[in-house]
């Protein structure tokens, strides 16, 4: 018999259209094969939903093959580990036999949103991720926020998970105790929007590893319960030309990242769905949550949807490390889509040189009048609001009208379960998953 501890599995796996990661593995021996052909796949599959039902009306049906094309840039090796053997994570793009590209595959819509960025603009990006998570089963006695305690409590955990990642290459900028019971952040380092996107699945996978072998469960969930702390994923973008940083000059906008900035707010309905993914996703998007429901950027407002964070400025009042902030996203996203929806609304933007206002203050605590007067409107408060205010073409000149309607079926079988159950009964059935 083999001996388990010395088998190690390579697993080539996606991002489907509900976020979570699947795929399939081959033993050491077929090793070599899978990277260098990739391993057929199952169309229908991208639309599984978290309770692994697939939506009556997904455009895949039963049919047809695609093949799942390893990109060995991103790669997760999680080690053996108490009897398991181990287990090499490796993320895909998704082509068609004939090598054709498949019109509904995230990584792909991503990398043609990049291509447009600097075609058309002649900007790159890069994109930094705070990821906020709760962990099950610390049975801590307090959990004083931002405490040695609570940090403490989650350290071999968090050593564990930095141990693992960086032997893969991926470094992350922090780690602390959150604000809620349970509730903890890493933050990840810049990289351009496909690797950074990668290292979003990766992390987070390596997070839910590391936690299982640990007898604890973490999830990205974003509201665990209706009162608890939110998990946000904050999406930290910067925008470059010719690699020189224009995000931000005097502790403003540029006149690049002005209307950039102003194509997401005025797009922003047909974005949420992708940043937002779960019905559990619109629990969080509240005033004084520290989550910035209202559509708006602010500098350094952590109740603007957007934040402007500057830095340290440099002699000339430019600020090289500035980045914004897109709050209103969580981990339950396909994050590939999530970056190239955001991208499509700047480019867009772009178009129409329009500049947002600076709202530096709490939305919430303005008052009814003077948002009006501002034109400060609050996010879909729930998944059917979204999908009625999402706008399926705008969506579909960024990513492709086959994806768009395929996504809309699996948000559409989310509303369909998940909105006819208790806050509470929805949160606990997600939480199992995200
Ligand atoms: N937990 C908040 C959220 O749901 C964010 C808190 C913070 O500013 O880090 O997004
Ligand atoms: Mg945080």
């Amino acid at each position: 018999m083999t001996d388990m501890r010395k088998q190690r599995f390579l697993f080539l796996g996606h991002q489907d259209l509900s976020g979570m990661l699947r795929g399939r593995s081959v033993p050491q021996e077929r090793r070599k094969m899978a990277l260098a052909q990739g391993l057929p796949w199952v169309p229908g599959n991208y639309s599984i939903g978290p309770t692994n039902i697939i939506p009556a009306d997904n455009p895949f049906g039963q049919q047809g093959e695609i093949r799942l094309l390893p990109d060995q840039d991103a790669m997760l090796a999680l080690p053996a580990h108490d009897g398991k053997p181990a287990f090499d994570v490796v993320l895909c793009s998704a082509r068609l036999h004939d090598d054709a590209p498949w019109p509904y595959c995230p990584r792909t819509a991503l990398k043609a949103a990049m291509d447009r960025l600097e075609e058309e603009a002649g900007l790159t990006m890069k994109v930094g991720f705070e990821h906020e998570f709760s962990v099950k089963g610390l049975n801590q006695i307090a959990h004083p926020a931002y405490s040695v305690a609570s940090g403490r409590t989650i350290s071999p955990l968090a050593g564990h998970v930095l141990q693992v990642l960086a032997k893969s290459g991926i470094r992350l900028e922090q780690f602390q105790a959150e604000y809620g019971t349970d509730q903890f952040e890493i933050s990840s380092t810049p990289a351009d929007p496909l690797a950074a996107a990668d290292r979003v699945v990766l992390t987070q996978e390596a997070i839910r590893d590391g936690a299982r072998l640990f007898g604890l469960h973490a999830s990205f969930i974003p509201k665990p319960a209706p009162n608890a702390a939110g998990n946000g994923v904050h999406i930290h973008f910067s925008l470059y030309r010719k690699g020189q940083p224009v995000t931000a000059a005097r502790d403003w906008l540029t006149d690049v990242s002005a209307p950039f900035v102003q194509g997401i707010l005025d797009h922003v309905e047909s974005i949420v769905p992708f940043t937002c993914l779960s019905a559990n996703s619109y629990l969080r998007l509240r005033p004084n949550s520290w989550v910035g429901p209202y559509v708006c950027v602010g500098l350094r407002n952590r109740e603007a949807m957007i934040r402007l964070v500057p830095r340290q400025p440099d002699g000339d009042g430019r600020h090289p490390q500035a980045s914004l902030e897109f709050r209103a996203s969580d981990g339950t996203a396909n994050v590939y889509l999530a970056l190239a929806a955001l991208i499509g609304a700047g480019l867009d933007g772009l178009k129409r040189q329009k500049a947002p206002i600076n709202v530096a203050k709490n939305p919430e605590l303005l008052g009814g009048q003077e948002r009006k007067r501002l034109g400060l409107r609050l996010l879909p408060q729930s998944l059917p609001e979204a999908l009625n205010a999402f706008d399926a073409k705008v969506a579909a000149s960024w990513l492709g009208a086959e994806l768009v309607e395929a996504y809309l079926a699996c948000r559409r079988e989310d509303a369909r379960q998940f909105c006819n159950m208790s806050d509470e009964e929805a949160a606990t059935v997600l939480q199992r998953v995200y």
